[in-house]
């Protein structure tokens, strides 16, 4: 059971993500968690260095979607800032929310990875859909109250596995 709850992958943050080793490996598109994975929960800037992250990926012939459980309209704000197709309201680890972003992508699961910054929605949702995991850093404490919650167990989850090359979560 907890093995659903480890990624498959580690980094500090989506900027240490090697795109090349991923389409090397037959990826061919991302699902991105939104709120502290490629924004701070705090911001509704997208910033420069997203923006040439996200170009080197579509240089690359790869393909993004935004899969957030939050439906505000900052949200669909930051994803019109950088032109990528989003689901909100996602109720991820719900399997269908990503099923519903694969669609959008035209991805098979073999064809995909979901990167985010949290154990339980992320993924946990990422590993039930059968989809490499790769789990980054949040990029703020700014959390909804409910996640500061799970923050705890997931210190705890992570923990238990081989930390050596696991960055240090807050
Ligand atoms: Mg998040």
């Amino acid at each position: 059971m907890l093995k659903l709850l480890y990624p498959d992958s580690f980094v500090k943050t989506i900027f240490e993500i090697d795109i090349e080793e991923l389409k090397a490996r037959g990826i061919r598109g991302l699902i991105l968690d939104l709120d502290n994975t490629i924004v701070p929960r705090n911001s509704a800037v997208a910033t420069d260095e997203l923006k040439e992250w996200l170009s080197r990926l579509e240089q690359q012939g790869m393909k993004a979607c935004i899969l957030s459980n939050n439906w505000k309209q900052r949200v669909s704000s930051i994803a019109a800032q950088v032109g990528l197709p989003l689901v909100a309201r996602a109720a991820k680890p719900r399997r269908g929310a990503f099923a519903q972003a694969m669609k959008v992508l035209g991805t098979s699961k073999e064809e995909t990875v979901v990167i985010g910054d949290q154990l339980f929605t992320d993924v946990l949702g990422g590993n039930l859909a059968g989809i490499h995991t790769i789990l980054v850093v949040p990029m703020s404490n700014h959390e909804a109250p409910h996640t500061k919650i799970l923050r705890k167990l997931e210190r705890r989850i992570m923990k238990r596995r081989t930390t050596r090359e696991a960055p240090n979560l807050r």
